[in-house]
């Protein structure tokens, strides 16, 4: 076995959350040695939140200009997948090359190591043949990867996952979604919206079933205006191809055949890879637990998708500040440095109070109560906080209000395109919102003043008492407010 390497920090998965840590650390002057097995940057920009955002781009114009009959004339549509391609290809990806985000790294003085890394005892993490061993801290930052459902078959065949609907250069004739959440919605309407005869199929009750009922409605009455057909309450039993084809039979009897088939069935972490049993921690979990400062356990932090707090680049990102201060926090320790970790509720920083980055200031604590997330359907799904029913689940004293986006100025104005609504979630008893939703053309942008509200429990007294700028989609949450007395 080769000697181990003496090295500050490693973190193993560069995604969104661990280039970040490692960029950020290496800034601070630690030494960083940074392992990725695919492409630096992780899913986000490769084949998730970057180039599906291009794709509804350009499906939304789709949209727009359809809509300019009854508004503005007439327009002729013809929609062509090969410039979306091409952007994914070349402006978005780089052809899937990481070249400029290795260099990006490597730039802010990071170490870069191409390969899978594994945990290999207390402080160790083994690529290959090269052990490292890590004074100040190993960060897991591997993310997940598409979690597939057992059904029949399935493993068999050339299914897609959002790996190939993101890459594809010609579109099907046909597709079918297994799995009607965000990822699913979205590809969907994308997908209907340049001619494919779209299906989705949903094992729930409801599409977006995580979010609040009359979300679920809009966004199933928009994909359907569309064309998508969408079936619910359905248990896949069965999956065949046939070379030319799918088909899935689900219980009950009904078929459902397509060209293509793509599985977006939520994700997973994949933790039994990693070699946490040689540092005493559970791989038999779905995430990794952590505490309020993203600690595993002594000298292993974190962050991203793998923490299982919610899969978003903005929770990653979020992540990656408090573990950043905290390892330094740790670094400046061993050091002989004061220790800021046992102070809360400020922000961490960099100051090089003892040779490595970091103030003396305190390391903040991870605090999800108003986590942001937004489906990028048309219309949009931006929703912070509790729903209604997970609300009352926590025996909340729940007060809601509902404002629905055509029946306001702007709604009416806007007319084509206007379905959504605001709806609010308070806890009666502290007067403050815990949870909100806002559906609509920009619902994702209305969020922010909510969940500005939600995070800083603003006094729905007060919220009640600010201007709302006359005709703006925003206006809804002033009526929502009215709703709820
Ligand atoms: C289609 C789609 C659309 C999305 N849209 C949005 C959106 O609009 N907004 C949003 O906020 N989020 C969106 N997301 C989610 C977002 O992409 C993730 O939340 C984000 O990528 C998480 O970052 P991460 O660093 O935790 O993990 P990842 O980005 O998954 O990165 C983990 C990295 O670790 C590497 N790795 C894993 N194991 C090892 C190992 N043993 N050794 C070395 N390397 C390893 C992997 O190769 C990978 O590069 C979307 C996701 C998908 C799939």
């Amino acid at each position: 076995m080769a000697d181990p390497e003496l090295v500050d920090v490693v973190v193993i998965g560069l995604g969104v959350g661990g280039e970040e840590v490692a960029g950020r650390l290496a800034e601070a002057g630690l030494t960083v040695v940074g392992v990725e097995r695919d492409l630096v940057g992780g899913e986000c920009p490769y084949w998730g939140c970057v180039p599906s955002k291009m794709m509804i781009r350009a499906a939304n114009a789709i949209a727009e200009a359809r809509r300019v009959e009854g508004l503005a004339g007439t327009a002729e549509v013809r929609p062509d997948w090969a410039p979306v391609a091409k952007r994914i290809r070349e402006e978005a990806t780089d052809t899937w090359d990481d070249t400029v985000a290795v260099r990006r790294f490597t730039g802010k003085g990071g170490r870069f190591v191409r390969g899978s890394a594994r945990l290999d005892g207390p402080g160790r993490v083994r690529v290959g043949e090269r052990v490292f061993q890590a004074r100040h801290g190993i960060v897991l930052g591997t993310g997940t990867k598409p979690s597939v459902p057992p059904v029949d078959g399935l493993a068999d065949t050339p299914y897609w996952t959002n790996r190939q609907a993101i890459e594809v250069e010609e579109l099907p004739e046909s597709l079918l979604v297994l799995g009607g959440g965000a990822i699913g919605l979205e590809l969907a309407q994308v997908f209907a919206r340049f001619g494919v005869r779209v299906t989705v199929v949903e094992a729930l009750d409801r599409v977006l079933a995580v979010e609040e009922p009359e979300a679920s409605e809009v966004a199933a009455a928009a994909l359907r205006a569309d064309g998508v057909e969408i079936h619910t309450g359905v248990q896949a039993q069965r999956v065949g191809h046939d070379g030319r084809g799918f088909t899935l039979y689900a219980a009950g009897g009904a078929e459902f055949t397509a060209e293509r088939l793509l599985v977006v069935t939520g994700r997973r972490a994949h933790l039994d890879e990693l070699g946490l049993d040689t540092v005493g921690v559970d791989a038999g979990r779905r995430y990794l637990t952590v505490d309020d400062r993203l600690h595993v356990t002594e000298g292993i932090w974190a962050v991203g998708d793998v923490t299982g707090e919610g899969a978003f680049t903005h929770v990653a990102m979020y992540q990656a500040g408090i573990v950043v201060a905290d390892v330094l926090a740790h670094a400046r320790r061993a050091d002989g440095g004061p220790d800021p970790s046992g102070t809360a509720n400020a922000t961490g920083g960099a100051s090089g109070a003892t040779g490595v980055g970091g103030s003396a200031a305190a390391v903040p604590r991870a605090d999800y109560r108003a986590l942001p997330r937004v489906t990028f359907t048309d219309p949009e799904v931006g929703a912070v906080g509790l729903t209604e029913s997970q609300a009352r689940e926590r025996g909340v004293n729940v007060q809601v209000g509902l404002a629905r986006l055509p029946s306001s100025a702007r709604g009416w104005i806007h007319k084509a395109g206007n379905e959504g609504f605001v709806k609010l979630v308070a806890d009666a008893d502290r007067g403050v919102l815990i949870g909100a939703t806002s559906v609509g053309p920009a619902g994702g942008e209305v969020l922010s003043g909510l969940a500005v509200a939600v995070h800083a429990a603003v006094p729905i007294a007060r919220l009640r008492q600010m201007i709302y700028a006359y005709p703006t989609f925003h206006r809804a949450i002033e009526d929502a407010l009215r709703d709820m007395s």
